[in-house]
């Protein structure tokens, strides 16, 4: 027969497997959590794509960078593969952000633009 202390040990060591979420501690199968941090990004979008180019520590033409984008992950990154697509160039998508390579500006807010997004050019 296992101790007080042996069962929260057990519990524990059950988390650190996967089996329960630590933040929620439902089971892993009904935890909303990711879910709901991608609700709390996009509610904080305010509806207006933000087209960046970035150059600091970085080689060439740097990147151009693609904010604000109201869709879920997955679409997201859908998105980004039509993009990289049309640029012929390649790229990421980072914490809700498109990286595209190099600088397509212009390309990506007609590109945009075409999909229904209002875009703006922000930044160097
Ligand atoms: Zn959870």
């Amino acid at each position: 027969m296992s101790s007080l202390q042996d069962q929260l040990r057990g519990l524990v060591y059950s988390t650190e497997h996967g089996e329960t979420c630590p933040d929620c501690r439902q089971p892993a199968a009904q935890c909303q959590c990711a879910e709901q941090a991608e609700q709390a990004r996009l509610a904080e979008l305010d509806g207006i794509v933000r087209i960046r180019r970035e150059t600091s520590g970085r080689k060439g033409k740097g990147v151009t960078t693609i904010g604000g984008v109201a869709l879920p992950e997955t679409e997201l990154k859908t998105l980004a593969k039509a993009l990289k697509k049309r640029c012929g160039t390649g790229g990421a998508v980072k914490e809700g952000v498109i990286e595209i390579q190099g600088d397509h500006r212009e390309t990506l807010k007609a590109e945009l633009e075409a999909r229904g997004y209002t875009v703006k050019l922000a930044g160097g």
